[in-house]
């Protein structure tokens, strides 16, 4: 094996993402392969998607829409990011359904079919009270009348209408509601503005899971997909797809009072077995998590001690049999003593994705059940 590198069990991916079909019932699921797939590598984890029960890819850059279509996934794609600059020519050619929540946007994107020749697949985006990307309730009157101008100009087609939560984990919050009832009026208003759109979408990965006035035609998953429980304090049998594990490079017996990396921050407090691993802050182990953090040696829990260096770390492995080439795993499903990803987040004050979207470009994916 190499010296480090992240497993991704595509078996899992699969697991996970019929499991979300069959909670979003009559809904599709869109793939959220933002992110090179939550950091999983968005063309291998889109076409396991499709292959089971998913329908749809959801990407957040022109980059990742156009990088997908070259590895040839042809499969309806929502993009709902790009810069104030972009041109949309691209976007429309490979067939990518845009995200508008805003008029100089929506005039872009009218330009850019006219010019093309190809009717731009719109979904317009709803602020309904996150303050991110979308329009918020005073503009909609007259987005929604522009796009139905545009639409009649045979110019666009507003498939979509959406919006995102802010707080899908928290069934009975008020801001849920106050966003549900912002998301019913935007749907009211495409009505008064003569707009069809076929495809309302609302729902992330909890919301799927556990709210079900949420689904509407469409989900869009992603955390859950890569097998992150999405909801704190309950499981939905959702299996992690990710291994990251390295081969521990050298082992050192010390004694008490030795010095362990920069600083030193850590002294041995008694006589110990010393693994270094070559897995650093540049790989996505937090520096944060100093103190706290663990690996699995051989399924056994051994702290990491000192701080985290950028390639490197130091386990403090006591009196267990570790000898060089030995593999130590950073994260894991947690089936074998290995932490999961979610563990890192809570030793790290950060959530899972944040862990798994910060394993480093340098530790090659590799797929298929871990061996
Ligand atoms: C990332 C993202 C999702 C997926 O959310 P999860 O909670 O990871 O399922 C859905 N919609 C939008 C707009 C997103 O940016």
């Amino acid at each position: 094996m190499n010296m480090a590198e992240a497993f991704v069990d595509l078996d899992a991916v699969a697991h996970n993402t019929v499991l979300l079909a069959r909670a979003a019932g009559t809904a599709a699921v869109m793939a959220v392969v933002k992110a090179d797939g939550f950091g999983h590598g968005a063309a291998a984890v889109a076409r396991t998607a499709l292959d089971h029960g998913a329908t749809w890819l959801g990407v957040t850059s022109p980059a990742e829409a156009t990088a997908l279509r070259a590895a040839g996934l042809t499969a309806p794609m929502l993009i709902w990011m790009y810069p104030p600059t972009e041109t949309f020519d691209d976007l429309l050619h490979a067939g990518v359904d845009v995200s508008v929540g805003s008029l100089p946007a929506l005039e872009a994107v009218a330009e850019a079919a006219d010019r093309t020749n190809v009717v731009a697949q719109v979904h317009l985006k709803a602020d309904t009270g996150m303050s991110r990307g979308g329009a918020v309730a005073e503009e909609w009157p007259q987005l929604m009348a522009w796009a139905r101008k545009f639409e009649l100009a045979g110019l666009i087609r507003i498939r979509g209408l959406w919006s995102h939560l802010a707080n899908a984990e928290t069934p009975g919050d008020a801001g849920l509601r106050r966003q549900l009832r912002a998301f019913e009026a935007a749907r009211q208003a495409a009505v008064t503005a003569r707009l069809d759109p076929t495809i309302t979408h609302l729902a992330n990965s909890a919301a799927t899971l556990q709210l079900p006035q949420t689904r509407f035609d469409l989900v869009r998953a992603g955390l859950a997909l890569y097998g992150i429980e999405p909801v704190p304090g309950r499981t939905f049998g959702l299996r992690p797809a990710m291994t990251v594990r390295a081969q521990v490079l050298l082992t050192k017996r010390v004694p008490a009072g030795t010095g362990v990396s920069y600083g030193p921050d850590h002294v041995t407090s008694r006589e110990t077995t010393l693994a270094l691993v070559p897995l650093g802050f540049a790989d996505g182990v937090p520096r944060q998590s100093t103190g706290r953090a663990h690996v699995a040696i051989h399924g056994v829990r051994c702290p990491v001690v000192g701080r985290v260096s950028m390639d490197q770390i130091v386990i403090d492995v006591g009196d267990l049999r570790v000898r060089p080439g030995d593999i130590a795993v950073m994260l894991g499903p947690g089936t074998d003593g290995e932490p999961t990803a979610a563990e890192w987040a809570q030793w790290a004050g950060t959530n899972p994705n944040d862990i798994l979207t910060g394993i480093g470009a340098r530790i090659p994916r590799r797929y298929g059940p871990v061996r």
